[in-house]
């Protein structure tokens, strides 16, 4: 089973500005859990702990 709680989105994943600006300030991981998508600098963080649950 995966830990989804410890799962990495990016702001590609989501069409709410509220989670994209969240994601933006909490991001804390180069890659997403869900698109696989890779970057330089951090793009996405975990929801879990935030108001966005998943
Ligand atoms: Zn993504």
């Amino acid at each position: 089973m995966q830990n989804w709680q410890d799962q990495r989105v990016c702001v590609n994943c989501f069409e709410d500005d509220g989670i994209k600006q969240f994601i933006k300030k909490n991001a804390d991981s180069n890659g997403c859990y869900f698109c696989e998508t890779k970057s330089q600098k951090p793009i996405a963080t975990c929801l879990f702990w935030s108001e966005y649950h998943l």
